[in-house]
């Protein structure tokens, strides 16, 4: 299983991921929030270590950004805070963190909260705001809530990235999308890429969609488009 380690302080952070590591979880460590949130972008994460003061954002604003996508609404959050660090436990809910930790702790303990926090049940699918379930097309399904996309009933492992920019293109669907737009929607304003990874990115997921990639056209000079129709 997976998990995602946000640490600027170098020697707690390696002593986090040989612990982790030691009891069976894979541990990717970075040391900068936007270094977090980028990484999620690329890859998928069964949980997030969220270190409360980090050189750039602090956890709390990683937090909320987090919680405001859909894709990472319910990817349980674990704050740690330095002891004499004022967290407040409200203000810590509320912008979505899912329980603390008061360094130093011992590796124990934090292997037990991550294990409770990894069988809890979905808890913000309930209350967020009502969406479609799924969104169907031709042989494309995606399944909003479960964040999977399936080609002729086959499930096709896709990032969160990936998932969120069909799904932009999709609900979009007959109507040009430059990739300035793309950028913005999908990519976000904070990220520095250019208009080529927009290119490359589709490339890839058409790649995954196989049968169902012929849904995404190019539109030459302007940018992508999804089909209005199925067929052309
Ligand atoms: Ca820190």
């Amino acid at each position: 299983m997976k998990l995602l380690l946000v640490e600027d302080e170098e020697d707690l952070a390696q002593g986090v991921v040989l612990g982790l590591e030691a009891v069976g979880f894979q541990v990717t460590h970075v040391t900068t929030g936007r270094a977090g949130l980028d990484v999620l972008l690329h890859e998928t994460f069964a949980l997030v270590i969220l270190d409360l003061m980090l050189p750039d954002l602090t956890g709390l604003e990683i937090c909320r950004q987090l919680r405001r996508d859909p894709s990472y609404q319910n990817l349980p959050v674990l704050m740690l805070t330095a002891r004499g660090e004022t967290y407040d436990r409200v203000v810590g809910f509320e912008a979505g963190a899912d329980d603390y930790l008061v360094k130093p702790f011992a590796m124990r303990e934090l292997e037990l909260r991550i294990r409770a926090l990894l069988r809890r049940p979905n808890l913000r699918t309930e209350t967020s705001v009502q969406q479609e379930d799924a969104i169907e097309f031709g042989s494309l399904v995606l399944d909003l809530p479960g964040h999977r996309v399936l080609v002729d009933d086959q499930e096709l492992a896709c990032t969160a990235l990936e998932f969120k920019l069909l799904v932009t293109l999709l609900e979009r669907r007959g109507r040009v999308q430059s990739r300035e737009v793309l950028l913005d929607d999908v990519w976000g304003t904070e990220t520095f890429v250019s208009d080529r990874t927009v290119d490359t990115h589709i490339k890839r997921l058409r790649e995954k969609l196989g049968s169902a990639g012929s849904y995404i056209e190019t539109v030459r000079g302007v940018g992508y488009r999804f089909r209005s129709q199925e067929t052309p």
